[in-house]
């Protein structure tokens, strides 16, 4: 039995009728935890089977899980939908202060369906739902002003998030992100296109709630432990330092740092825009999620010359992140920290994806290299390697898409690359732009077998690093060994963890903590219930077309020696089968 029975309260909003209630669905929430667990059988029930994923029938689901606002570190949102990117499952995880507030809000998850015709944001405070009027907002350039509007209109008190889209999600670009509290991104997959095809130009949740606790002796010291791992152990002592842009400097040292569309991995201007370089010239300030004692959200504060008046500055503060720093730098050719902090803050104001946005314009400025397209195409622009400048003018013109060519890179790398040719240098894993690492052959087989084709999926780049290097894996194991992290942190994402307290949350702990949440799953059947869990993901993708038989690897993968040399096609496609056929015994 749940303690707390307001997880299971599950908030509907139809957007169309303007109308919203909540059902009680403990059943839902006893058997799959709460997040994504919880999330996918909503998609399940309320997305229709080939629906059009920027149409009024494809829902948006947020879910959180039971450790969200008891635990440290719990502190992620869920979100569900069908992905106008890769047109199969949808999934997109943030922190900042989301998964609180919907938890003290009294919501385990929140569906929203239809679509409005005017734009609008909505606002839930407790058990009030309010639909606003956002003509005024809609258009407008940046994300954080529309953020600071809403945060001078809607003076709620609480646990408060709000979560925005900019002019890509209002534009429908695919890979459009949500923005909430300013520095943290709901970035991959496209939510921001779906909330802009539903007019939704932001979601304000205010929870000021609280949670019981029947066992407050075992509460404590459950509590103190994640605490005590978290802060003073090398847990995550990474994540809190130099943050992830700590792996600039060791991935360019093995040879696995994508530069120039992958064409070479390993970057002469590492150092300068490694995170150490960040943190010695730029580092302004940490941030944290709430309820996390960690505080990785690393910003730079970027102060330069303002108007024509002497001796007037302004300072931004722009967050960077590996993942970003990776595809708006190295991909890019980039070390100039300066202009890449500015490109990030380009992405963000109008709340694109970095990662994909920066490997569409290194497939654009290689085309262009190679004469597939020219400045007729570009509007003027010479797209060149290390030239910030040329792309700081290019982002905007993606989102306005003012011909064809820009019309196409907003739908993304794959469908750019059938246009005007180079899908060898399309790199991309089910549609969605490839992460950070040319670890060697598990980072890539992770990235296209993941149900969301991301990195923290199953961490292939880790066991490459790990594993491969010393000893080289059947495709059956390393078929295996991928599947079985990827289905383990389906109970991460189920309790809504952030993954970077991975190594804290392991089975154990996990189990004693559900129990203080009233919770009784022994450790061996968290594993059976993540296998679920995925199998259930993978029931999606199958069903909105996804395949495993006909995929596209791109060429260059093959091409450019990885951290472990070469990679062999033959290995990765046999291991790519291995997968098919663990899934398919599954079913
Ligand atoms: S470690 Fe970072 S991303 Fe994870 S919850 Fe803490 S602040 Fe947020």
């Amino acid at each position: 039995m749940l303690k707390d029975d307001t997880l299971a309260n599950v908030l509907y909003v139809d957007l169309s009728k303007k109308q919203f209630w909540v059902e009680k669905r403990p059943n839902l929430f006893d058997k799959y935890i709460g997040g994504v667990g919880v999330g996918i059988q909503l998609l399940h029930e309320e997305c229709p089977n080939g629906c059009d994923a920027l149409g009024a029938q494809n829902p948006i689901i947020l879910a959180v899980g039971p450790l969200n606002g008891l635990f440290p570190v719990a502190s992620k949102t869920i979100t569900l939908f069908k992905s106008p990117h890769s047109g199969n499952l949808g999934e997109s995880h943030a922190g900042g202060r989301s998964a609180i507030a919907i938890r003290l809000a009294g919501y385990g998850a929140i569906v929203i369906r239809g679509a409005s015709e005017i734009p609008l944001y909505l606002t839930i405070d407790n058990n009030q739902v309010h639909f606003r009027d956002a003509s005024a907002l809609w258009g407008m350039r940046s994300v954080i002003t529309a953020g600071r509007v809403i945060r001078g209109k809607e003076t709620a008190a609480g646990f408060r998030t709000i979560m925005r889209i900019g002019r890509a999600g209002e534009k429908l670009i695919p890979y459009a992100g949500v923005a909430t509290e300013t520095y943290r991104h709901f970035g991959r997959l496209g939510l921001g296109a779906v909330f802009g095809s539903k007019k939704l130009k932001a979601l304000v949740i205010s929870g000021k709630g609280s949670l019981p606790v029947s066992d407050p002796k075992s509460y404590q010291k459950i509590y103190d432990e994640i605490y005590q791992a978290a802060v003073n152990t090398s847990a995550m002592k990474k994540y809190h330092d130099l943050g992830t842009p700590e792996n600039v400097l060791p991935l360019n040292k093995i040879g696995a740092l994508p530069t120039r569309n992958l064409k070479d991995a390993q970057f002469e201007g590492a150092s300068q825009i490694s995170g150490e370089t960040f943190a010695e010239h730029y580092l302004g300030r940490r941030l944290a999620c709430a309820h996390c004692p960690v505080a990785c959200i690393h910003l730079a504060a970027l102060r330069e010359p303002y108007g024509d008046e002497d001796f007037f500055y302004k300072t931004s503060m722009i967050a960077y992140d590996y993942e970003p720093l990776y595809a708006m730098g190295p991909m890019l050719g980039i070390s100039d920290a300066r202009g890449l902090l500015k490109l990030l803050e380009k992405v963000d104001e109008v709340a694109l994806d970095a990662m994909s946005t920066g490997v569409i314009l290194a497939w654009a400025t290689e085309a262009q290299e190679q004469g597939l397209i020219s400045e007729k195409e570009t509007s003027g622009i010479n797209l060149s390697w290390g030239d910030y400048t040329s792309y700081l003018k290019a982002i905007p013109l993606i989102v306005e898409q003012p011909n064809d060519f820009y019309q196409a890179l907003a739908r993304g790398v794959v469908h750019a690359a059938s246009i005007y040719g180079g899908m060898d240098f399309a790199l991309a894993f089910g549609k969605n732009e490839m992460p950070g690492y040319h670890t060697g052959p598990a980072a890539h087989i992770g990235a296209f077998i993941a149900t969301r084709h991301h990195h923290c999926d199953n961490a292939g780049y880790s066991v490459d690093q790990k594993v491969l290097v010393k000893e080289k894996l059947t495709p059956r194991e390393l078929a295996e060994t991928l599947l079985k992290e990827e289905r383990w942190r389906q109970i991460l994402t189920s309790l809504a963890i952030c993954f970077f307290a991975r190594d804290i949350y392991k089975p154990d702990l996990v189990s004693r903590a559900l129990q203080i949440a009233g919770f009784d799953i022994a450790p061996e059947d968290l594993h059976r219930l993540g296998e679920e869990i995925h199998s259930e993901k993978y029931r999606f993708k199958f069903r909105e077309g996804f395949s495993l038989d006909d995929y596209h690897l791109p060429k260059r993968i093959f091409e450019t020696p990885s951290a472990v040399g070469v990679l062999d096609e033959k290995y990765v496609r046999q291991t790519i089968e291995q997968v098919k056929q663990i899934l398919a015994g599954r079913k």
